[in-house]
C-alpha cells in the first residue's frame, strides 16, 4: 500500500507555523490538521483545490487520466477545452485573493482584464473586472504555479478506478480511505477530493461502496455551442458592446474578448432543434452570425482564426445531491463539474469552481474530522452557491420551452418570474438600474433575490417595452437552408 506522497516537505514547518498563527491553534493541533489529500482531476477545479490545501500545509497529489499537459492553444481530452471562456469578477475575485501569482501568470500570457460592464458604463467598476482568457491559457498558469509548489505532486496518465473503504466514522455512513488507480495503485487519502469533471465516474464508485443498484446520472447536454475565434490584422479591439450575450427566437449569441488580442462569437441553440446542426459549415455559421446586428462589428473587425469550434454544454445539474443530513460517504467531497455542472451560456462553471475550492480550505482550516468536514463543506456551497445554480435550472428549463415553442410556431408565455427575467433582459440597455442589476447578477456578485429586491428594478423592467427580436426564426432557417 503506497500512501499519497510519503515524502516530509521542507516547509512543512513553515506552513505548520502559518497555520497556527491562521486558525488559532497549538503547533500539534495544526500539525494533526494537515493531511495526505487525492486530488482526481487537474482541471480548473483540482489544480484550485490542490494549490490552495497544499499551501495549507496538507500533503496534495493530483490523479489525472489524461497524460497531456495542458499547453496555450493545444487541445487536451476535455471536451469544452478549445471553446471560448472567461473568469467571470466572482471566480477572478477569489483567484486574486487566494492566488494572486496564479492571475499574474494567466496575464503574463496573454489574458485580458475585461470589465463586463464598461460598454456600458461611463466610468467602469473594478468589482466587474472579469479575466478573458481561453482554458489552455488558465490551465497552463494554474500548473505553472503548481510545479513550484511545495508538497503538492501532479501525476498524469493515473485514472482513478474505485475508492477503497475504510472503518465507518459516522453510523453506517460507508467512509472512503483511498483510491485504487487504473494501474492497481493503491493511493491513502485523509481526504479525497472528486473534481474529474462533469463526466465523473466518482458517482458510480460510491453507489458500489453503499451498495446501491441505482446508476449515477451524468449530466445531459442542453444546448449546444458553435463559436469561432477571430483576429484582427492591426491587434485591435472592436469596441465593447453594453452586454454581451443576447436571446433571440432559437439562438442565443455571445460576443467575448479572448486573451492575446482574440476575441470569440458563439452561436447557442438547443440540441433538440435539429437544423442548426449545420452551424458547424464555416459558411453556414457565416451567414448565421451576419444576421445579428449584435455581432457586425466583430464579425468585420477581423479575420476568424479558428473553423467553428462545437461542443455540446452539459445541462445545469447536480451529481448526487446530498439527501438530508446525512452524507453518502465521508472522506470524500466533490468540487467543480464534478459536484454540478452549469450551463455554459453564462460563463460560470469555474468561478463556481473556484467559490467552492476557496470554501473546502476554511472547512479544512476549521477542522478535518472526515464525518464533519462533508457536511460543512456542502452547507457552506449550497449557502453561497445555490441561488445561482437555481437560478441556471429555472432560466434553462424555460429558455428551452421558449425555443421548442418558436420551433412549433408558437409563443411561450411561462410564468410570472419569467415574465420578470425576460423584461430584465429586453430593459437592460434602456435602464442604469436594470443593468447594474444584471452586471451584478451576470458577475454572480449579488443573488436573483437580492437584485430583485432592489427598490424599482423590477417594476422599471416591466414598464419597459421589449425590443422585436431580430432576426426572426423564418429568417435565421432561410439563410441556413439556403
Ligand atoms: C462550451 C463551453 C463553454 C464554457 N465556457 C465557460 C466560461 O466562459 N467560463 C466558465 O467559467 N466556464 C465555462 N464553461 C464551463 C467550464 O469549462 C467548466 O465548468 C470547467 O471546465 C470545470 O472544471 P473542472 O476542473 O471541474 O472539470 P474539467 O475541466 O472537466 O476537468 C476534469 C479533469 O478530470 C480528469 N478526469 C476525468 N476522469 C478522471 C478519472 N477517472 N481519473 C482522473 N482524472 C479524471 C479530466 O482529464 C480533466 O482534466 C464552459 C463549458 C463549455 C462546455
Amino acid at each position: 500500500m503506497t500512501a499519497a506522497r510519503r515524502s516530509v516537505c521542507p516547509n512543512e514547518q513553515v506552513l505548520i507555523t502559518w497555520l497556527v498563527w491562521k486558525t488559532g491553534n497549538t503547533r500539534d493541533d495544526a500539525a494533526r490538521m494537515t493531511v495526505d489529500v487525492v486530488v482526481l482531476g487537474a482541471g480548473p477545479a483540482g489544480l484550485a483545490v490542490a494549490l490552495l490545501l497544499s499551501a495549507d500545509g496538507h500533503r496534495v497529489t493530483v490523479l489525472d487520466r489524461d497524460p497531456a499537459e495542458p499547453a496555450a492553444g493545444d487541445g487536451r481530452g476535455v471536451s469544452q477545452f478549445r471553446q471560448p471562456h472567461v473568469l467571470l469578477p466572482r471566480g477572478l475575485a477569489v483567484l486574486e485573493r487566494q492566488l494572486p501569482e496564479v492571475v499574474a501568470a494567466i496575464e503574463a500570457a496573454g489574458g485580458l482584464r475585461w470589465n463586463v460592464l464598461a460598454g456600458a458604463r461611463a466610468a467602469p467598476d473594478r468589482r466587474y473586472e472579469a479575466m478573458a482568457a481561453r482554458r489552455p491559457v488558465v490551465e497552463a498558469a494554474l500548473c505553472a504555479v503548481a510545479a513550484r509548489t511545495p508538497n503538492l505532486g501532479i501525476r498524469r496518465g493515473v485514472g482513478v478506478s474505485a475508492l477503497l473503504p475504510g472503518s465507518s466514522r459516522a453510523d453506517g455512513v460507508p467512509h472512503v480511505r483511498a483510491v485504487a488507480t487504473d494501474d492497481g495503485e493503491t493511493l491513502e487519502a485523509g481526504l479525497v477530493v472528486d473534481a474529474s469533471g462533469g463526466g465523473s465516474p466518482v458517482g458510480a464508485m460510491v453507489n458500489e461502496l453503499r451498495r446501491l443498484e441505482r446508476p449515477s446520472r451524468r449530466p445531459d447536454a442542453a444546448f449546444d455551442y458553435y463559436s469561432r475565434f477571430f483576429r484582427s490584422a492591426d491587434g485591435t479591439m472592436p469596441a465593447q458592446p453594453a452586454w454581451p450575450l443576447a436571446h433571440h427566437d432559437s439562438v442565443s449569441t455571445l460576443a467575448l474578448p479572448g486573451d492575446n488580442g482574440s476575441w470569440s462569437l458563439t452561436l447557442v441553440v438547443s440540441r433538440r432543434d435539429w437544423v442548426m446542426r449545420s452551424l458547424y459549415e464555416e459558411h453556414v455559421w457565416h451567414r448565421a452570425a451576419a444576421l445579428f446586428p449584435g455581432l457586425h462589428a466583430w464579425l468585420s473587425h477581423g479575420e476568424p482564426v479558428t473553423g467553428v469550434l462545437t461542443s455540446s454544454g452539459p445541462a445545469t445539474r447536480r451529481r448526487d445531491p446530498i439527501d438530508g443530513s446525512r452524507p453518502p460517504v465521508t472522506g470524500l467531497v466533490s468540487v467543480g463539474d464534478a459536484w454540478g455542472t452549469t450551463n455554459p451560456t453564462f460563463c460560470q462553471g469555474m468561478s463556481m469552481a473556484l467559490v467552492q475550492a476557496e470554501l473546502l480550505r476554511e472547512v479544512m482550516r476549521a477542522q478535518n474530522a472526515p464525518e464533519k468536514v462533508v457536511l460543512r463543506y456542502e452547507d457552506a456551497v449550497h449557502a453561497a452557491l445555490g441561488p445561482f445554480y437555481d437560478t441556471l435550472r429555472f432560466w434553462e428549463r424555460n429558455r428551452l420551452a421558449e425555443i421548442y415553442a418558436g420551433i412549433r410556431g408558437r409563443r411561450f408565455h411561462g410564468d410570472d418570474l419569467w415574465t420578470v427575467a425576460r423584461a430584465l433582459e429586453a430593459a437592460k440597455l434602456a435602464d442604469p438600474d436594470v443593468m447594474t442589476a444584471m452586471g451584478d447578477l451576470g458577475s454572480m456578485l449579488a443573488t436573483p433575490e437580492e437584485v430583485l429586491a432592489r427598490p424599482g428594478v423590477v417594476d422599471k423592467a416591466l414598464a419597459a417595452e421589449a425590443p422585436a427580436s431580430t432576426p426572426a426564426r423564418a429568417e435565421l432557417l432561410a439563410a441556413i437552408t439556403r
